[in-house]
């Protein structure tokens, strides 16, 4: 994913000749940077072990 910095929406892929165009504006998105999304943004609180156990007997 890329964001245009031209009108700030985002551009999910090239356009299939190497060259990545923004949707949107049409500018050209080949050089600039990716961004990789992430979920470590916010407080991700991860649980591990939750959900059933299953014990039994
Ligand atoms: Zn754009």
């Amino acid at each position: 994913m890329k964001l245009c910095p031209y009108c700030n929406k985002k551009s999910y892929s090239a356009d299939g000749k190497g060259q990545w165009r923004c949707p949107y504006c049409n500018k050209d998105l080949t050089n600039m940077e990716l961004q990789i999304p992430d979920r470590t943004g916010d407080n991700v609180d991860i649980k591990v072990g939750y959900g059933e156990d299953g014990e039994s007997d």
